[in-house]
């Protein structure tokens, strides 16, 4: 199998601000595996917060490779060889393993799963942390969307909302991506109930377990992990702080531990949300094919770009819309 990668840098539309920070790009990594003439696409956006950027994707990438064995066998084979503390670098060969696959069989890498690509859940788009005259433009822009998420955890959270509820009134998510005390958080969920929000992610910072089990005793929202919550077996731990948990494939390190996870989360009787980080189209429609397992998707990464790179999954009446080619069915866009 041959193995190729390089960087490609995402321009963001909008400055990025989050309670962590701003950004105008993201670079992610761009994989492609070829075995017998058939070429197999994945990508890795890896995350600054855990110490990963795209020189040590692109290093675990190689060394994964070098060490794997069945290419058939994707999730098992990627799942021998990850690297410690590198799961964008294993989601990005395993959806490039999975594509090839598809494209070895002539099948929708969603019918190799058996799931129904015509279940998809309402996918949100996400407002940034700005000036109430530029968030206000902002959610104009995303006049296509059934829900929108806006990032909080700033330093006028309620201003924010406000300045969203005065130009729409489509059901709104929240995420505190962390950036709130169990005091602050205790006193905005039950106004934020009445604005009509529908979840809130990640509120208190990771690792406060004892004091989300108490927000979630009196939270009149339902609660989400994103931050709290990488894999599978990270789940059980938390169902009694959260009602949810935020999915992402470069979290938790690839299509097949994202299909573990909905069985636990399941098990434990926990709604599911799709998120995704600032990505091309590549690694979002890779996400949008198990979409229709979940409840909530999050799957707006692409949108947020300027120069993607590629053409998969679209949004029609606020809902993903599955490319029907084999593999990912994901295309080179060409300008
Ligand atoms: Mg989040």
């Amino acid at each position: 199998m041959i193995l190729r990668h390089r960087p490609v840098e995402l321009q963001l539309r909008h400055t990025f601000r989050l309670a962590r920070g701003a950004s105008d790009s993201r670079t992610n990594l761009i994989i492609e595996v070829e075995d017998d003439g058939i070429v197999g696409l994945g990508e890795a956006a890896p995350i600054a917060r855990y110490g990963q950027d795209c020189r040590s994707a692109a290093r675990a990438v190689e060394r994964m490779v070098e060490n794997l064995g069945d290419p058939r066998d994707f999730d098992r084979a990627v799942d021998q060889v990850s690297v410690a503390g590198q799961p964008a670098a294993s989601a990005a060969l395993e959806m490039a393993l999975r594509d090839l696959a598809g494209k070895r069989l002539g099948a929708p890498v969603y019918r190799l799963a058996g799931i129904d690509p015509n279940a998809m859940p309402v996918t949100s788009f996400t407002i940034g942390i700005d000036e109430p005259e530029v968030v206000a433009e902002k959610v104009r822009e995303a006049e296509g969307f059934a829900a929108l998420k806006i990032k909080m955890g700033g330093d006028d959270d309620r201003a924010l909302l406000e300045a969203v509820r005065a130009v729409t009134d489509r059901p709104l998510r929240v995420d505190a991506n962390e950036g709130w005390t169990l005091e602050q958080a205790r006193s905005y969920l039950p106004w934020l109930a009445d604005q009509g929000v529908e979840l809130v992610e990640q509120p208190l910072p990771a690792g406060q377990r004892e004091e989300m089990r108490q927000l979630k005793e009196v939270s009149p929202v339902p609660l989400f992990a994103d931050e709290s919550v990488g894999c599978a077996s990270d789940i059980p731990a938390l169902a009694d702080g959260f009602h949810g948990i935020n999915i992402k494939l470069m979290k938790c390190g690839g299509m097949g531990e994202a299909l573990r996870m909905i069985a636990v989360a399941r098990a434990h009787g926990l709604k599911i949300m799709l998120g995704c980080m600032v990505e091309s189209s590549l690694a979002i429609t890779a996400a949008a094919h198990l979409a229709p397992l979940v409840d909530f998707a999050d799957l707006d990464g692409n949108l947020l770009v300027t120069n993607d790179p590629f053409i998969g999954a679209s949004v029609r009446s606020g809902r993903l819309v599955l490319p029907t080619g084999p593999g990912l069915g994901v295309e080179l866009r060409h300008v």
